[in-house]
């Protein structure tokens, strides 16, 4: 297909939904995968709602899951402004134009009018439809009551009947029935344009080949339709995409979980996983393959292919996705990734304090936990395991190991011999233990599991042979919260048994 142009135009009156962020995907593929140009557009004229902050959250948000756009905010482009704010004088000349073509006009009816005009019409049990009492304003008369000071919105003349139709690439044929299409607003009384209006206008200056964008404004198509046909702009194509749903059929919300990109990113979603996750929302590759990277997705993306049933988000299957792609990066990027979630727990030291060591530390970390979570939120409370050794939370069968009597002999059988060494790595352990089991006669069990409490203050849980290498280790770093290497820990739980 030869120059498709596609955009994203989200409002920046929140963090961005998941739903959108599928918006953005699907768009942002359907323009790689035909070599198009994915725009990205600030709709940001509901003034009270929309703010500088959700902008700049959005634009973050939208590098993370690597959605570059060619033109847009921050990289301009051909067709800018590409902020509805700052097209303002863009759409008053066009309005100008609809109302001397008389195609539109001037609208004086108060709140209350309508109100009482809308009540009226479902008392007789008719659909509440503008009466287009004020077309009868010539336009001369209607600008000397602006000029005068009073407020007016601006309408689009609509037929009032006959039929409006279009076909979706999604959907298929859609038609709507124009009886209950009264006179639509362009322009508000602030003399802000409506959303109907401003999306024509963009959506045709900007050359825009299809408008992808969710079902919930499919309900717009009559309007904007008749937008188009007023102001003589070509309609691009249309694909309106399901809904995103929560298991229970309703609209996916808070209740359902996690809803926000940035909530995702903050419990340690990669954005590969996300991204692929999304992708699968009524979409599918023909061989069914489930782990896919963006360029498999770009790939083979077919926007003909996209379901119109709703996508119901399953939270299973994206931590799944996301233990997959985990486990598909490189042990650095592993550690990188790990980071800011074990900086956040307070276990990491600043970036600028871990050293090559560090990193190289938390590479071998990471190698063990990466088996263990579905997201890098999950982290910390398995690093805490080496971090932490308090004694004063044993449990009881902890306890009970500790205070058999081959514990006395074994903790102070390796006490004495530990501390000959300068680091203990696993191989050494295993030496040492068949030393302990020869001078003391315990074995098995007896042998064992007053070690593993000695070192780990569990009863189970970690491997010893990754455990001792990692606190060995991890004690000659530096971090905010010291780490005991073997030796100190066998001492403590001494004096911790000599106590009792
Ligand atoms: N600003 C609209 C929204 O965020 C965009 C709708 C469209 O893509 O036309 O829902």
């Amino acid at each position: 297909m030869d120059n498709i142009r596609v955009r994203f135009a989200p409002s920046p009156t929140g963090f961005l939904h998941v739903g959108n962020a599928r918006t953005a995907l699907f768009n942002w593929l359907f323009a790689r995968h035909n070599r198009g140009t994915y725009i990205l557009r600030i709709e940001d004229t509901d003034e009270e709602r929309s703010t500088g902050e959700y902008e700049e959250k959005l634009i973050e948000d939208l590098e993370w899951l690597a959605l570059e756009w060619d033109e847009g905010p921050v990289k301009g482009g051909g067709s800018g402004p590409y902020r509805q704010s700052q097209r303002l004088n863009i759409y008053q000349s066009f309005t100008e134009k609809l109302l001397e073509e008389g195609k539109a006009y001037y609208c004086f009816c108060s709140i209350e009018e309508l109100e009482k005009e809308k009540k009226q019409a479902v008392s007789r049990g008719e659909t509440p439809v503008y009466s287009g009492k004020c077309r009868m304003i010539s336009l001369e008369d209607a600008k000397k009551r602006i000029c005068a000071g009073e407020q007016g919105v601006v309408r689009l003349k609509t037929p009032g009947k006959g039929e409006l139709s279009f076909e979706d690439l999604v959907r298929g044929r859609v038609c709507f029935n124009l009886k209950y299409q009264g006179d639509p607003v362009l322009v508000r009384s602030s003399g802000l344009p409506a959303y109907n209006y401003a999306v024509v206008i963009d959506d045709s200056l900007m050359k825009i080949t299809h408008v992808i964008r969710g079902e919930d404004h499919l309900s717009n198509m009559p309007r904007q339709l008749l937008t188009y046909e007023a102001l003589s702009f070509p309609p691009p194509k249309f694909a309106h995409l399901s809904m995103v749903m929560g298991e229970d059929n309703t609209r996916l919300s808070k209740r359902h979980g996690a809803t926000s990109v940035d909530q995702f990113k903050t419990d340690g979603i990669l954005s590969a996983a996300l991204i692929n996750y999304l992708a699968l929302l009524g979409w599918a590759p023909s061989d069914g393959s489930e782990v896919l990277t963006l360029e498999d997705v770009v790939r083979q993306f077919d926007i003909l292919k996209v379901s119109k049933s709703a996508a119901i988000f399953d939270y299973d299957k994206l931590h799944w996705l996301n233990r997959q792609h985990m486990r598909k990066l490189i042990p650095s990027e592993q550690a990188k990734q790990s980071y800011p979630y074990l900086y956040k727990a307070g276990l990491m030291p600043e970036e600028q304090d871990m050293s090559g060591n560090h990193w190289e530390w938390l590479e071998k970390a990471m190698e063990y936990f990466i088996e263990k979570v579905d997201h890098f939120s999950d982290l910390p409370e398995h690093f805490n395991a080496l971090f932490e050794f308090s004694l004063d939370e044993l449990d009881v069968e902890a306890q009970e190991i500790l205070n058999s009597e081959c514990a006395g002999k074994v903790l102070k059988s390796i006490a004495d011999k530990i501390k000959k060494i300068v680091l203990l790595d696993f191989d050494k352990y295993a030496e040492l233990t068949k030393e302990i089991k020869a001078e003391t006669g315990c074995k098995g069990k007896d042998l064992f599991r007053p070690l593993r409490v000695a070192l780990t203050t569990k009863t189970s849980g970690l491997d010893l042979d990754k455990f001792i290498p990692l606190v060995e280790e991890g004690a000659r770093l530096v971090f905010p919260k010291p780490m005991l290497n073997c030796a100190l820990r066998i001492t403590k739980v001494i004096d911790h048994i000599k106590l009792k």
